[in-house]
């Protein structure tokens, strides 16, 4: 059995390493080597929950195990005069490494270990059927960029046919580390979202900025103009903008000191979330399957695109392992099915999240803010997508959770 695996993102090194410690077959296919996936511009701010360090460890990746590469605590604030305003200490700390520095040393280390890796940009369809000559099952992922006409778009499960929100963020110096440490997350009614993680990054630990601005919204005016062009005028403006919507978050800010890391450092864009099909046929006999972005593509305001990526590798890895083929049409339609159920209810909370405000979060904030225990339970689910669904999907759930997390006792 031979398998090709088209990308090296999240989801597509951690299935190359997950069968690469089965002794299975595969080839990985990407048109960036470590020293490119370290330069550039950062495509992301990705935070690794515990379920995904938890993966790195099976597949036997120590470089961040240390505690200095942790964020073991989650903040939120709804900056409003009297908003709801929680923090709470992850079961297990999370952790936000630069992705550049991240996805070059696995690569590194997948080659390390002997795994087969090309150097190909992979160009549409007609790639994709030259693949399946040399392969049983051909693994599409790409990301969200490239190759996704092979995958059309599931309407029933894509609701949004734009963008919810825009980004502009970067990676800054001057920003103080919350107390206690981690990440913190402001939500701003009518606005948008400002997140900003403390970050591990080529200039050591620094914090990440990332607006989220809804269109037309008092923050379009800073993510609808191309900054690179300007990157002081950025930091100001951004500044500005802190300062007028986000009070707790301008506390941490040095002005003097706040700038970004390096010109580079900035990403700009929008993400329209979408689930397309997961497998197509390219051949009588040869199908391929996407997974990671190229199948699933969501919104960062949930922080889930990554750890559902890695999450699916595995799935996928399990399934490879436990089937000596043929990868047909049936194999791909069940497995595809399977990997739904565990892509479901990240797709599900993070569509609602980016909704208009639904009552019950309200009420899920409000009695966070208000009870410890209720705070807890919630960012524990941050890293427990089918539970996190249930708990905001609808009143009674939320109501639900409420009364259980109120009913655990407190630790002395
Ligand atoms: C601002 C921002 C913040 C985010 N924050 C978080 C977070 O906190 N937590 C989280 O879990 N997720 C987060 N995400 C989402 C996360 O970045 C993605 O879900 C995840 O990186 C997708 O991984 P992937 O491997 O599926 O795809 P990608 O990371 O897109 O990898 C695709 C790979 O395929 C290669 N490739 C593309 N086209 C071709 C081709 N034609 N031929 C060959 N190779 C090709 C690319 O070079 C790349 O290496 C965030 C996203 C954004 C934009």
């Amino acid at each position: 059995m031979s398998i090709g695996i088209v990308g090296t993102g999240i989801s597509g090194l951690h299935l190359a390493l997950g069968l690469r410690q089965s002794g299975l077959d595969a080839t990985l296919y990407s048109a960036q080597g470590p020293d490119d996936l370290r330069g550039g511009p950062p495509l992301n701010f990705v935070t690794r929950f515990a379920s995904t360090r938890a993966r790195e460890r099976e597949l036997g990746l120590s470089a961040w195990e240390s505690s200095e590469f942790d964020n073991p605590w989650m903040h939120v604030t709804v900056e409003a005069p009297g908003g709801p305003s929680f923090r709470a200490r992850l079961p297990e700390p999370a952790s936000s490494v630069d992705f550049r520095i991240y996805l070059a040393a696995l690569l590194e280390e997948y080659l390390r270990r002997g795994g087969n890796w090309i150097r190909r940009q992979v160009a549409g369809r007609g790639d994709l059927l030259r693949l399946a000559e040399r392969h049983e099952l051909v693994v599409v992922a790409a990301g969200r960029g490239a190759l996704t006409d092979t995958f059309p778009r599931d309407p029933a499960r894509s609701p949004h046919d734009r963008a919810p929100r825009h980004l502009v963020g970067g990676l800054f110096h001057g920003v103080r580390p919350p107390d206690p440490p981690g990440m913190t997350m402001h939500m701003v009614p009518g606005a948008g979202e400002i997140h900003a993680p403390t970050y591990h990054s080529m200039d050591g630990r620094v914090t990440v900025v990332l607006v989220e601005a809804v269109p037309g919204g008092p923050f379009a005016e800073l993510t609808d103009r191309d900054q690179r062009e300007d990157p002081d005028r950025f930091a100001k403006e951004l500044l500005g903008l802190i300062t007028a919507y986000a009070p707790t978050l301008r506390a941490r800010i040095d002005e003097r000191a706040f700038a970004l890391t390096r010109p580079v450092d900035l990403l700009r864009g929008s993400v329209v979330p979408v689930v397309r099909r997961g497998w197509a046929r390219l051949t009588d006999d040869r199908f391929a399957l996407a997974v990671g972005d190229a199948w699933i593509t969501n919104d960062p305001i949930t922080a889930q695109g990554a750890n559902l990526g890695s999450a699916l590798a595995f799935q996928l890895a399990d399934e490879l392992r436990g089937t000596p083929g043929p990868y047909d049409e049936t194999f791909c339609r069940t497995v595809s099915e399977r990997m739904w159920a565990t892509a479901q209810p990240v797709v599900d909370w993070t569509n609602l999240f980016l909704g208009p405000p639904a009552p019950q979060l309200g009420t899920l904030l409000a009695a966070a803010a208000d009870d410890q225990r209720v705070a807890d339970a919630f960012v524990a689910r941050l890293d427990r997508p089918h539970a996190m669904w249930r708990c905001v999907r609808g009143p009674d759930g939320t109501a639900e959770f409420i009364e259980e997390a109120r009913a655990v006792r407190s630790t002395p």
